[in-house]
């Protein structure tokens, strides 16, 4: 991956949070054990951003979980017609994601909900398999007999009217994040444009970056708590079989 194609002047350092972020010259991050001080600072750790300080009342997480099968057999893939692998992403936004995988497992996704932007426990990601069970079903019937192999949930930064976030947040500390769950190639361009614009770069990519619209403000918690489980539910609303 990215982290294998580093240039020689990056330093890469893993299993390492941030745990605190002090503004000043230079910026201070604190982490378990030692600090690094820095010039500039590029923030991409998503909803997590709210943890360090940033967009806290803007951008929440909301968990979403899927589950793999077992991989499927010469005979079944042959039901799936000839391509070796697909995804299908619904047009409605609670609709099911569902792959086929080069490892010729089947994934699908389709719950959402807000869990305070951690991974639902294992009881819970059993109890979402039932969900995740039926749709695969109700698509595939001539695979009901597949099991699933695997389940997982992650979570996706998203904003109240669903905008992205780009620029500058506090003096030489830069963020880019949220993208409401597309962010495969938004952040990639947003990433891009951001490491450009915080090295004084111009470019049009840039300036539409710039350009996303304000995000609303979310309500603390409770309140955030309680109108984030309608606001995620309602993604649900008219889904009809595309769940
Ligand atoms: C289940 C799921 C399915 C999705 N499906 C799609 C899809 O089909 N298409 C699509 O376009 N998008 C999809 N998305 C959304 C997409 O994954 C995100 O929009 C995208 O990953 C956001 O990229 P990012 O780099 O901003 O943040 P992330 O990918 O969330 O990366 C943030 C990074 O910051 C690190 N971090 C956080 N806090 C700290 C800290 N304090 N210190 C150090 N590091 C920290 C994290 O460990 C992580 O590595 C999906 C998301 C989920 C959860």
């Amino acid at each position: 991956g990215l982290a294998a194609k580093l240039p020689s002047n990056v330093r890469l350092i893993e299993q390492c949070p941030v745990l605190k972020v002090e503004e000043g010259s230079p910026i201070k991050l604190s982490l378990s054990q030692g600090e690094i001080k820095t010039d500039k600072l590029i923030l991409a750790t998503n909803y997590e951003a709210c943890k360090l300080g940033f967009l806290s009342s803007r951008l929440i997480g909301s968990t979403l979980s899927g589950s793999f099968t077992r991989r499927l057999d010469a005979q079944e893939l042959s039901t799936l017609g000839s391509l070796k692998e697909w995804g299908v992403l619904s047009l409605h936004g609670g609709g099911a994601t569902i792959r086929l995988t080069s490892e010729g497992r089947i994934s699908l996704r389709n719950t959402a909900e807000y869990s305070g932007g951690t991974l639902l426990s294992k009881q819970r990601l059993e109890r979402r398999q039932a969900i995740h069970r039926a749709s695969f079903e109700k698509h595939f019937p001539q695979l009901a007999h597949v099991p699933f192999e695997y389940a997982w949930s992650g979570v996706e930064g998203i904003s109240r009217n669903g905008t992205n976030f780009f620029g500058q947040q506090k003096d030489k500390i830069y963020l880019a994040g949220g993208y409401n769950g597309s962010g495969v190639s938004k952040g990639s361009a947003f990433g891009h444009s951001l490491a450009e614009y915080a090295s004084g770069g111009q470019s049009s990519l840039i300036t539409d970056c710039l350009a996303s619209a304000p995000a609303k403000w979310i309500p603390p918690r409770p309140f955030l708590d309680i109108g984030a489980i309608f606001a995620v539910r309602s993604r649900f609303r008219g889904v009809g079989l595309d769940r």
